[in-house]
């Protein structure tokens, strides 16, 4: 299992409660592989009502629809089988729904992804898969994001991609070294990286306001409550 050992080094995590935001509207997760119960249950420490989308009705009423991190060859395969790669490509062209790709999510969502032929390819990057190396390269740190917090965010990449090029009209969150880690335009968030794998709120409260919702305040960053085993609470009781 993958072990988030800064952590337990100590990353700062911001005193007092993190604030329930009165959030009316929804986001979705969608639910066929990957990093699903860590991002609900992300939202749902930002006060911001989710649900898992497994199929196309549940699209239905979404303000936004996260992405997970996983692997991007299934999750294609997973979206094209249960129709759910048009059913989203509509909701964004004709119901306005915002898109937060993460990490195989983001390279879903990328126009380019070098030697590979692009899936949705809705925003105007380039991506470049397993960039740094094997399941084992994978590392954390971590970087400002001025747009998105006023301090530091813990990062986690694992197998990640790196953002090679950002076309005209796409704005850039964080560059790092070589590479862009996250960048949007107006409907779209995309990140290397995991925050649902970390105690920062951050992202997930900046994609809800991109959505039109309202996420907690932005002073409590860091949720002192996350452990790494926080998503058992939102997975399926079996
Ligand atoms: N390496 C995976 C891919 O190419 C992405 C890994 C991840 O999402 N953490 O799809």
């Amino acid at each position: 299992m993958w072990r988030l050992s800064p952590l337990q080094n100590g990353w700062r995590v911001a005193a007092g409660s993190v604030a329930m935001a009165a959030a009316v509207g929804l986001i979705g997760v969608l639910d066929l592989q990957g990093g699903v119960q860590e991002h609900l249950d992300h939202l749902r420490r930002a006060g911001v009502p989710a649900r898992p989308v497994k199929r196309a009705t549940e699209l239905e009423g979404l303000r936004g629809l996260i992405l997970p991190g996983g692997e991007s060859t299934c999750l294609a395969r997973l979206l094209t089988i249960f129709s759910l790669k048009e059913a989203i490509q509509r909701a964004y062209d004709d119901a306005g729904l915002a898109l937060w790709g993460t990490c195989a999510g983001a390279i879903l969502l990328a126009k380019e992804n070098r030697g590979e032929l692009p899936f949705w390819g809705l925003l105007d990057i380039t991506v470049q898969r397993n960039a740094f190396g094997s399941q084992l390269d994978s590392f954390q740190r971590e970087a400002l994001a001025p747009a998105v917090a006023r301090e530091p965010l813990p990062l986690t990449f694992i197998r990640a991609p790196k953002i090679v090029r950002a076309g005209v009209g796409v704005r850039v969150l964080l560059q790092l070294d070589d590479y862009i880690a996250a960048a949007e335009d107006d409907r779209i968030l995309v990140t290397v990286f995991h925050p649902e794998l970390t105690p920062s709120l951050a992202f997930h409260r900046y994609f809800a306001r991109k959505c039109g919702l309202k996420a907690g305040a932005d002073d409590a960053t860091l949720d002192p409550d996350w452990t790494p085993q926080s998503w058992i609470r939102c997975s399926p009781q079996i």
